[in-house]
């Protein structure tokens, strides 16, 4: 089957009982036992819903992997894959990456004994000096977050089979439409659900997908004893959304495609970030592993007294802190997305105050250039 008609159909396509075609919301946070000893399969919520459990088929499904487990957001599946590992362990991660993932992983697992390497991993060069005989795992997240640079999927995949550990690959910014890191090599894929999947910025969820049967059950035992699981109407939200998932990536590129061209040619703009030019230096390997560019990017204004104005003025696009939903969204990673990472690392980067990210939805592009352009009309130059 193609990925366009599992979209659409889901794992299971209609509700047996009922031959409902929309899946039932399972709103029972608990479940009655038929007799002492009996189960019908769901027994509390927090460890097991119908309405979860086919959202995670489903993912399963489009991405090619065993299982899926759907958490409240992606920092709570970005927090479950790591209870994977223990203290002492040394994971290698993306410098450049979203930074709320720095956050969970400098502020709080360094403290519980978890050792991490910040790399541009896009050298792969970079990564294999980086590795040390506690390596356990490689995150990243390809194309970055928000500077679009493209990290070797098979060739991390690869150091990491090696030496027996994982690589995790969050598919946030393309999604299963895209790319599917798995058939790549990669041990686990990780969702911000909240972006493409649910697609219309009205709720938050995330994902693990992984290939084998080895890890299921500790990483189920982590979303039922931390709770921090997908309630059932965000699991329908996102079922939801998925159907679409297609469509709407075709046009997320589309519109995205012609809006980095016209930037590119904006006299007030410096540098576009978009692995979709043919000149992105990446564009070959990015070809290799995935099939399209989403409607991710960025870009530097020549002068930073141009961000407020441009922030104000815009009408149609939205200043807010998401990305992936229909209604595009322009947001400052200095002081949003990135505010938690420090200053050095963050220059090193490329994340300063002329750098804009603009997360393309689904409107009119014209209409979207029309607004760019008129947030850009009343500025310094
Ligand atoms: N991964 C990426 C690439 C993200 O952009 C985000 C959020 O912006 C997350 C993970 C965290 O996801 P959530 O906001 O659903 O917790």
């Amino acid at each position: 089957m193609k990925i366009d008609t599992t979209l659409v159909h889901g794992a299971t396509c209609f509700d047996p009982k009922t031959g409902a075609i929309s899946t039932p919301i399972y709103q029972s946070s608990t479940f009655r036992h038929p007799a002492l000893y009996e189960s019908t399969g769901f027994d509390y919520s927090r460890g097991i819903n119908p309405t979860r459990t086919e959202l995670e088929r489903t993912l399963a499904l489009i991405e090619g992997g065993k299982y899926g487990l759907a958490f409240a957001s992606g920092m709570g599946a970005i927090s479950a894959i790591i209870k994977l590992y223990k203290p002492g362990d040394h994971i290698i991660v993306s410098e450049d990456l979203y930074g709320g993932t720095y956050r969970l992983f400098n502020e709080y697992y360094t403290q519980y004994g978890f050792v991490f390497s910040w790399v541009d991993t896009s050298d792969t060069a970079a990564i294999e000096a980086a590795l040390r005989t506690e390596t356990r795992a490689i995150f990243i997240e390809t194309p970055s977050n928000p500077m679009m640079k493209v990290t070797d999927i098979r060739r991390c995949a690869e150091l990491m089979r090696n030496r027996g550990g994982h690589l995790i690959v969050d598919n946030t910014f393309l999604s299963p439409y895209f790319q599917n890191p798995l058939s790549l090599g990669a041990d686990f894929v990780i969702y911000s659900g909240t972006k493409y999947l649910a697609g219309h910025n009205d709720t938050l969820s995330g994902f693990i997908v992984h290939s084998q049967d080895q890890y299921e059950e500790p990483l189920r035992n982590v979303q039922k004893s931390e709770g921090a699981c997908l309630s059932p109407f965000d699991a329908w939200l996102v079922l939801r959304g998925i159907k679409t998932l297609g469509l709407r990536m075709e046009r997320h590129q589309a519109n995205a495609q012609k809006i980095a061209h016209w930037l590119r040619e904006h006299p007030q703009v410096e540098k576009v970030f978009y692995t979709g030019f043919t000149d992105h230096p990446q564009y070959d390997l990015s070809a290799s592993q995935s099939r399209g560019h989403s409607g991710m990017v960025s870009f530097y204004l020549r002068d930073a007294r141009d961000v407020e104005p441009l922030l104000r003025k815009v009408k149609i696009i939205l200043f807010a802190e998401s990305l992936g939903g229909v209604e595009t969204l322009i947001t400052y990673p200095l002081v949003q997305t990135h505010n938690a990472i420090p200053e050095k690392m963050r220059l090193a980067a490329g994340v300063h105050d002329r750098l804009i990210r603009l997360s393309v939805g689904i409107e009119d592009p014209d209409d979207l250039i029309a607004d760019l352009d008129e947030g850009l009309s009343i500025t310094s130059v």
